[in-house]
């Protein structure tokens, strides 16, 4: 039999001498071999990039190349970029010396570069600020990645037919709805990278949620660049009839008999095992973009009891004119309007939210805004950045105005609120049970006491560490609260 390889890798065929044993009667079906490099996928950034590299991950074992658990064990690297920050994108090209060093000891070594940092417009810079990458692929041809490799037609004894994302987690599984973003945030790199809006078939999303029901996952995160946005773009049904256009703010786009995210959660939610509990315990969904957040929407999360009571929200600023010059679509009364609404349906639910700081043109009390809407709203967490300019979108085109140190102070002085927020949010918790899916085990401390602890989140999305045995992971665990710091809960099992 001979051996075919790969037209771009000339790794070492690492996996053929683990090729299994194919009995006589079977040998005429089976294909040429191929020089199968062992991977390892490196992800930087957002759930979505983590996902998108599940899927790749699934991709490249079912055309039967072995994952490696490090960079310098593998003969094939992909890394899944993030160009959301600078600073994510100079992680990446600080790993480059690391990279060319790999080389130097294995020549065969081949490393492909995906994820937000790659765009059609942008090849001629690639190259220069990432040397030793091989082959760029943009996010939305990552579908492409075994066949761009030459792997597509490759097979070995026992796999899947078809590729299944290799999920990190066999408790909390992502879910994409949709992907790329048809908004214009001045300051995102997303829809340039992603492309426009592209929706999941309704009934292949509640399949695969049936799926992983099945295979016994407790929670569903339903992923996109905004989720709420879902359907605008699938073809009208008669089934669908009953969804009219569904949104409040700016401009209403039609989603007269088309699905939206709303019926997604009904249907998910409908899904029950035999005893008429939810199939799958939790379910999530982000990001949302305030812009698209309809009443349909708040009403599914109230009727439906697996949605859990958290909803991450980015503002980005509490000033209308900054809302403005970022291409963001509402205005801070219009946000106040949804808070309030989400607080009147989900009693309880907890809301997080981005902020950037220092965004072209912000002035002191327009940062001064953004302070007073974090004391008014007071968001249980708030993922805050100081703006850089990102090449290729609209900002860069705007003045870049506030000093760095400034907007260092500036950041400074949020976190330190926010901090103080967090802490008597949380504070109010102690005493409360919760209940906690049990996903993370952590070796025993000094510091705690030096027994095993468990860390889980509850529907609030609260992290929640307790002491417990690594046998409860995967399970719902009722948590008595008995200590608050400004990140996390500390508790004991409830009796
Ligand atoms: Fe970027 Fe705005 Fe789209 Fe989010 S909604 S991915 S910030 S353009």
């Amino acid at each position: 039999m001979a051996t075919r390889m790969l037209p771009v890798f000339d790794a070492r065929p690492a996996t053929i001498a683990a090729r299994p044993q194919v009995s006589d009667e079977l040998a005429e079906f089976t294909t040429d071999e191929v020089a199968l490099p062992s991977f390892h996928v490196w992800t930087l950034g957002c759930q979505m990039n983590h996902s998108d590299s599940e899927e790749m991950a699934g991709a490249l074992l079912a055309a039967g190349c072995a994952q490696t658990p490090s960079l310098e064990s593998a003969e094939l690297i992909v890394i899944n970029s993030c160009a959301i920050r600078e600073a994510a994108e100079q992680k990446v090209i600080g790993r480059m010396g690391h990279l060319a060093r790999l080389r130097a000891a294995n020549p065969a070594l081949r490393v492909v570069l995906t994820g937000c940092s790659v765009r059609s417009d942008n090849t001629h810079v690639l190259h220069k600020r990432y040397p030793q990458v091989d082959l760029f692929l943009r996010p939305d041809e990552e579908p492409e990645l075994t066949a761009r490799l030459g792997l597509a037609g490759a097979t070995s004894v026992g796999r899947m037919a078809a590729p299944a994302a290799q999920r990190n987690s066999a408790i909390s599984a992502w879910l994409p709805i949709i992907y790329g973003c048809d908004k214009t945030c001045t300051y995102c790199i997303v829809p340039f990278s992603r492309g426009p809006e592209r929706s999941r078939p309704f009934d292949e999303v509640i399949n695969e949620a049936r799926s992983l029901a099945a295979a016994g996952y407790r929670e569903v995160t339903l992923l996109g660049q905004n989720v709420n946005s879902y359907g605008h773009d699938l073809p009208v049904e008669d089934r669908f009839g009953h969804i009219r256009r569904a949104r409040d703010m700016g401009r209403n786009i039609d989603l007269d008999g088309r699905p939206d995210i709303a019926e997604l959660l009904g249907a998910i939610d409908s899904l029950r095992t035999a005893d008429v509990a939810p199939a799958i315990s939790r379910v999530r969904f982000v990001t949302s973009h305030p812009w698209d957040l309809s009443d349909r929407l708040i009403g599914a999360m109230a009727e439906s009891s697996s949605v859990c009571e958290h909803l991450h929200l980015p503002v980005q600023s509490g000033n209308d004119a900054v809302l403005r010059r970022m291409g963001r679509q509402y205005t801070i009364d219009a946000y106040l309007g949804l808070v309030e609404k989400l607080r009147a349906a989900v009693p309880g639910i907890s809301l997080t939210t981005d902020v950037i700081v220092g965004f072209c043109g912000e002035t002191d009390s327009q940062f001064e805004n953004t302070l007073a809407l974090l004391r008014e709203v007071r968001f249980e967490t708030v993922f805050a950045a100081a703006f850089s300019v990102r090449p290729g979108t609209p900002a860069a085109r705007l003045d870049d105005d506030v000093p760095r140190a400034e907007k260092k102070r500036r950041l400074q002085a949020l976190l330190g609120i926010q901090e103080g927020i967090g802490r008597e949010i949380n504070d109010a918790w102690v005493g409360r049970t919760t209940e906690v899916l049990v996903d993370q085990v952590r070796p025993p401390s000094s510091h705690d006491g030096g027994g095993p602890r468990v860390a889980g989140r509850n529907r609030n999305n609260k992290l929640v560490h307790f002491d417990g045995s690594p046998e409860l992971l995967g399970r719902l665990v009722d948590v008595r609260i008995e200590r608050a710091g400004p990140y996390a809960l500390v508790g004991s099992v409830a009796r």
